[in-house]
């Protein structure tokens, strides 16, 4: 099915404004971006808790609102510029006392809440590395982050801490200093109540000059594809998570803004904290759980115009909120503030871009990156049109192409080189010319690896994607989950989005199973929406329907139901270890995986 180009009207003149596209990609530079940020003509000691917090001080605008922690009780607490550098600042005073050193790390493993982000800020104006984990990690998880990352100090809670880190403790002789948040009632040895810290410490803390190749940030991979590699970041990649924050998120001053990613991946802290604050945002910290009342009652209450999710949020309201359906929901909410919605970390089906037009009033842009790249590349570019399915262009300062592949779907080398694709619609690998100011700088303790990743003067993301004649990028897959069938390449996500035009169907995920004959077949694992049943009759009907938009040498030759989806808790189907249950093969690390079944 083709989706019509959604077209796009102007902002009203009050609103954020940006240049066209072309005329941004022809003027922009990261250089330029990057002495506009720090305010120095070399463009140095850009520092990424400055930049996200006290500049707004020494603007005269400490009094904006910087944080809105929603408790789980639907409380609000604000957090105000000025407070938000006090905070930081005594946090940052309270790491020197314990006696860190600069580029010590400092791990959290926390939910959303106040202290997390007074937590981050705080390590990064001190010059420490912040490395942020998933909460929901197990203890397994959790030390082999901290043992691979050499953390020395943690902060989490008291009962975060007793489930998930006590047991391990003795394995992390490097981790002199746990920090323990909100209430404790009996600090268990070896750990100190932050509070108490907090309270003696100054609220001054000048932030030290800061290299802007320090490092800053340590990001662990979702697993999606392996065990979990650590990339490092430095304090320059601001000035990417500045622009890009512009280019691809609209966001600007005072922006109520909502980034619902776990501050345990790259997106919930490079766009869930660093990003929008350069901008002088006010960021939405939704302390309670996924719930649809809860979100549709978050962007009213609160008045939400930018708003950061991921495509299995989204298919989680389409599930409860279908097109053309009663309007019982959103229906008594008001999302009128509702500016813009963006979406990253798996591909987005069309269907989902036209739900959000239709069911909230705006189409869902796509952005694409990774967590080495270290901000967004590609992007529906915030005042473009957007075509549904397309991850969008490289944005301004990005230079991306489409290498031809080999054998094994990963670019063809020949003698050291490679070639692009030139034809529009061929898939390839998919490129990126270094040089942007947040791309990696290496995978912790494992310099082949990195080395690996370039080519002939390119880095490659490992994702197949085709470009059409107008230079807009189409994602097909992940090289490893590309299946090979009778000669076809057939990339899952074309498979899973035809899948999903289905009424019946709320998320797929498509695998190859080996085929003597063929190579592999196509077999999609699907969940569905309320009121459906999983009966033969509508295994035909989807098989049906499938070979019907896709024709039989890429539609699915078998369909399981499978109301839970393996995904990690990044939010992303996990197709490989659907490919090692439906083989009998060992799962792998599963580190990552959502809910260990
Ligand atoms: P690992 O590298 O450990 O296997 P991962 O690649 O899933 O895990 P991330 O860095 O969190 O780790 O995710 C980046 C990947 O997510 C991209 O390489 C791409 O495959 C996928 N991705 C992100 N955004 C999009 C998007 N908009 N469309 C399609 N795929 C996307
Ligand atoms: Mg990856």
């Amino acid at each position: 099915m083709t989706y019509p180009i959604i077209t796009k009207e102007r902002h009203p003149d009050d609103t954020w404004r940006l240049p066209d596209y072309e005329q941004a990609r022809a003027a922009f530079t990261w250089g330029e971006a990057r002495t506009w940020l720090s305010g120095l003509p070399d463009g140095g000691g850009l520092n990424m808790g400055f930049e996200a917090v006290d500049r707004h001080v020494e603007a005269g605008h400490g009094a904006w609102e910087a944080l809105r922690c929603v408790a789980a009780d639907d409380s609000v607490t604000g957090v105000s510029y000025a407070d938000l550098a006090a905070e930081t600042s005594r946090f940052a005073n309270v790491l020197a006392g314990l006696g860190t050193a600069p580029q010590d790390r400092v791990f959290t493993l926390l939910g959303r809440r106040r202290e997390l982000y007074t937590a981050a800020l705080g390590t990064l104006r001190a010059g420490r590395v912040l490395c942020p984990l998933f909460s929901a990690f197990g203890p397994e998880p959790v030390r082999q982050r901290m043992a691979l990352g050499d953390a020395r100090v943690l902060v989490t809670t008291e009962a975060l801490y007793r489930r998930k880190v006590e047991a391990i403790r003795p394995l992390l002789p490097g981790l002199a200093h746990v920090l323990l948040v909100g209430a404790v009632t009996d600090p268990p040895e070896g750990t100190r109540v932050l509070e108490h810290l907090m309270a003696q410490a100054s609220p001054v803390f000048t932030v030290p000059p800061t290299d802007p190749e320090d490092m800053a940030l340590l990001h662990f991979t979702s697993g999606t594809t392996g065990t979990p590699k650590g990339a490092v970041h430095v304090h320059d990649a601001v000035v990417a998570h500045h622009a890009t924050a512009a280019f691809a998120l609209d966001v600007g001053p005072r922006d109520v803004y909502w980034c619902t990613a776990d501050p345990g991946w790259v997106t919930g802290t490079s766009y869930g904290i660093i990003a929008p604050l350069t901008h002088g945002a006010t960021l939405v910290v939704d302390e309670g759980e996924f719930d649809v009342h809860r979100w549709y009652r978050i962007l009213d209450t609160q008045d939400v115009a930018v708003w950061y999710t991921a495509p299995t949020a989204i298919r989680m309201l389409m599930r409860a909120t279908p097109r053309g359906g009663d309007r019982s929901l959103p229906g008594p909410y008001d999302l009128s503030s509702l500016r813009f919605i963006a979406s990253v970390g798996e591909p987005l089906n069309p269907e989902a871009v036209v739900w959000g037009q239709e069911v909230l009033g705006l189409p869902v842009h796509d952005n694409w990156w990774q967590t080495e790249t270290g901000a967004i590349m590609i992007a529906n570019y915030a005042s473009s049109d957007i075509r549904p399915g397309s991850m969008g262009r490289p944005l301004p300062g990005v230079h991306a192409a489409i290498l031809e592949r080999g054998q094994d779907g990963r670019a063809a080398v020949t003698d050291g080189h490679v070639r692009q694709v030139s034809r529009p619609g061929v898939e390839g690998e998919l490129a990126l010319r270094p040089g942007w100011p947040s791309m990696f700088r290496g995978y912790l303790n494992d310099r082949a690896r990195y080395e690996a990743c370039f080519v002939d003067g390119w880095y490659l993301t490992g994702d197949l994607a085709k470009r059409d004649r107008d230079g807009w990028f189409w994602f097909v897959g992940r090289a490893d989950d590309v299946i090979k069938s009778a000669g076809h390449l057939i990339g899952p996500f074309e498979v899973e989005s035809a899948l999903m035009e289905h009424p019946a169907v709320a998320e797929a995920g498509v695998i190859g199973r080996p085929d003597p004959v063929v190579g592999a077949v196509v077999k999609a694992f699907v969940s569905l929406r309320p009121g459906y049943e999983a009966a033969d009759a509508l295994k035909r009907e989807l098989l049906a329907f499938a070979r019907q938009r896709l024709g039989p040498a890429v539609a699915p030759r078998e369909i399981d139901f499978d109301q839970n989806l393996p995904k990690t808790r990044s939010g992303k189907v996990m197709r490989r270890l659907l490919r090692a249950r439906e083989l009998g093969l060992p799962e792998g690390d599963l580190s990552t995986l959502e809910s260990p079944a």
